[in-house]
């Protein structure tokens, strides 16, 4: 898999809570060294307004790094109620300084369990994030919070069966029209311990009818403790097994706030 670029674009810290205290930003850029991650961005979650100060430390502390590193500053994003928005906009990331976004769904919005309906609007959401022109990235398609389930008495999401080929494919499409990059996302997908074997094969089946489509990815461990970081390995394994090109792996178009190469030429390599 030498040819798949080693980056990290989904990393939690302890300034929003959280990640737990491993995951301050110096440490995180020091074992993302000892990775071999070439590029990384701090993501930590922006759910409601009011949480946006606690994000101007991160900042800080990124700029205040030395690494070989590039290392950008984004956001996560997440739809505030069934239809609402994201609390994000052009005004909020200038005056914040955030280089990217990603952004998903993190709930299945409903009370009553019905397999069909949940997945139907995971499905919309995932449409509906891939046309905001503000977000890069959809997370985690299909993840779910298991503490959701079994605290609604639902049975567990156990397959991918549950979605339909053709959303996969309409997924696809839609990335690729809108230049959106879908992410293969380590923790809460590939090496989390509420899916089983079967589940990872099946998932690995349905980015690749995504990835049939011509759409870019994105790398993300999701980390929200220092010793998880290492799982960006198995991000890195399916994008090689996915027979991704180095120009489909999605990465922001500026140039890092702190690390890296400062000269040569940035751009993303998946715009519409
Ligand atoms: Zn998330
Ligand atoms: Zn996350």
């Amino acid at each position: 898999m030498t040819d798949i670029p080693r980056y990290d674009f989904h990393i939690h810290t302890k300034y929003l809570g959280c990640a737990d205290g491993t995951m301050e930003v110096p440490a995180i850029a020091r074992e993302c060294e000892q990775l071999g991650v070439r590029s990384l961005g701090i993501t930590d979650h922006l759910n409601s307004l009011d949480r946006l100060p606690l994000h101007k430390p991160i900042r800080q502390d990124i700029e205040a790094l030395d690494t070989e590193i590039a290392i950008y500053f984004g956001v996560e994003l997440n739809f505030l109620t069934v239809d609402g928005g994201f609390a994000y906009s052009a005004e909020i990331k200038e005056q914040y300084g955030f280089q990217f976004a990603i952004g998903g769904i993190h709930n299945s919005y409903l009370n009553t369990y019905d397999l069909k309906k949940i997945v139907d609007i995971q499905h919309r959401h995932h449409l509906r994030t891939c046309r905001e022109a503000l977000v890069d990235v959809l997370v985690h398609p299909y993840w779910f919070h298991k503490v959701e389930f079994t605290g609604k008495g639902w049975p567990w999401f156990d397959s991918m069966q549950a979605v339909p080929e053709s959303y996969a494919r309409e997924l696809g499409q839609v990335a690729k029209e809108t230049g959106t990059a879908i992410e293969i996302n380590a923790t809460a997908n590939l090496e989390n311990k509420d899916y089983s074997d079967r589940f990872v094969k099946e998932y690995i089946d349905f980015l690749a009818a995504v990835a049939a489509e011509g759409a870019c990815f994105a790398l993300g461990s999701d980390a929200h403790n220092i010793g998880r970081l290492q799982a960006i390995r198995a991000a890195w394994q399916v994008a090689a097994q996915l027979g991704l090109s180095a120009e489909r792996i999605w990465r922001p178009s500026s140039a890092p706030a702190m690390g890296g190469k400062t000269k040569g030429h940035f751009g993303s390599p998946c715009a519409p």
